[in-house]
């Protein structure tokens, strides 16, 4: 139980607020010691009590506290044994901490809560409009889902053309269903002063790592790769902006993707550079694949026809050919290449017009 939450109802404007609206005095003066118009918010709405309960609240915390965030709280022995359950204090408390942060935002042009979808389907813990236009639901979760039940969401939300942002509480964790749906993977914080972004760990560096493709996710990258284990790095939710494609990461986070990027090709650099001046040794084939006799349509070309021969390899061949009868030929006798063997003769490879 928690006897706790940052969101309070004041009855003179009958919207629902967020301690941080105002100052101490302020609600002081509207509280369990002042005029009694601003009234707990979740007894108001039927949460452990009659719905229309007035529960007029405390300021706590803040300044005089030390670091305390300043909170409201029922005060002693009103409202409920022991407070609300955790669970609905914090997603009322998420949802207006969201909607104040959203609210701060340069690109918002209105934010509010319990807004129903233009076709009446889908209510949103907080909705975002954007100075161009743009429709975002800001949903935030506490509690089991469905895989099901989300992906219903998920659809309602994509058919009126509306950018989800969802942020899951810690306990739950972002769920298989949601994690490579573009932002539908953030976390938010128990205390609700940080998002967790999921970033995708560093690929493995095996073999010639350097002279691959995808040389950025050897470093971690965001967003994650289907199938990357990720860790949280967690960043002040104030830290975050929003834009058209939803949240927008720290800039400091994109540098520190960029720094650990460079590194990687610095590194590379550095392997590439080791491996010119050490070459690996190659192994030859050893078991020749290939007849030592020229099949009949293979034009008779070996210096002595009809001799013993044994298969060559050509000298410039390149590592990782896996096909014998392009690089080899038989030769009648060992040594140095006689004049008699032209330099394109590569069986396999057609012979220049
Ligand atoms: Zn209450």
């Amino acid at each position: 139980m928690r006897d706790r939450s940052v969101v309070g109802l004041d009855l003179i404007t009958n919207i629902s607020v967020h301690v941080e609206d105002a100052s101490r005095a302020h609600w002081q003066n509207k509280g369990h010691n002042g005029d009694g118009t601003l009234v707990c918010w979740h007894c108001y709405h039927g949460t452990d009590a009659l719905p229309g309960t007035q529960v007029p609240l405390l300021y706590k915390g803040g300044r005089t506290a030390g670091k305390v965030r300043p909170y409201f709280a029922h005060p002693p022995r009103v409202g409920p044994p022991g407070g609300h359950h955790p669970e609905t204090v914090w997603h009322a408390d998420a949802k207006h901490t969201l909607l104040r942060w959203a609210a701060s935002q340069p690109r918002v042009t209105a934010a509010t809560t319990e807004y129903w979808t233009a076709d009446g389907r889908r209510r949103s813990d907080v909705a975002v409009t954007l100075d161009d236009g743009t429709q975002l639901a800001l949903e935030v979760q506490r509690q089991d889902l469905t895989d099901q039940a989300w992906i219903r969401r998920h659809e309602d939300y994509a058919a009126v053309g509306v950018v989800e942002v969802w942020f899951w509480h810690p306990r739950l964790g972002v769920p298989g269903v949601a994690r490579h749906e573009p932002q539908c993977h953030w976390q938010l914080a128990d205390d609700l002063t940080r998002v967790g972004i999921p970033i995708g760990v560093a690929h493995p560096a095996i073999g010639d790592w350097f002279d691959q493709p995808g040389l950025s996710l050897r470093a971690p990258h965001y967003p994650p790769c289907r199938g990357d284990e990720t860790s949280t790095w967690w960043r002040d939710l104030n830290s975050f902006t929003i834009d058209p494609q939803g949240l927008h990461l720290p800039t400091t986070v994109y540098a520190e993707l960029r720094a650990a990027r460079a590194d990687v090709a610095v590194r590379a650099r550095a392997a590439r550079e080791h491996q010119r001046m050490n070459p690996p040794l190659f192994s030859l084939p050893t078991t020749p694949t290939v007849s030592p006799t020229p099949a009949a349509s293979t034009p008779d070309w070996t210096p002595n026809a009809g001799g013993p021969s044994h298969p060559v390899q050509r000298v410039d061949t390149l590592p990782g050919m896996d096909d014998p009868s392009r690089y080899e030929y038989p030769r009648s006798a060992c040594g140095p290449d006689s004049p008699a063997v032209p330099a394109d003769d590569v069986r396999g490879l057609p012979k220049a017009a």
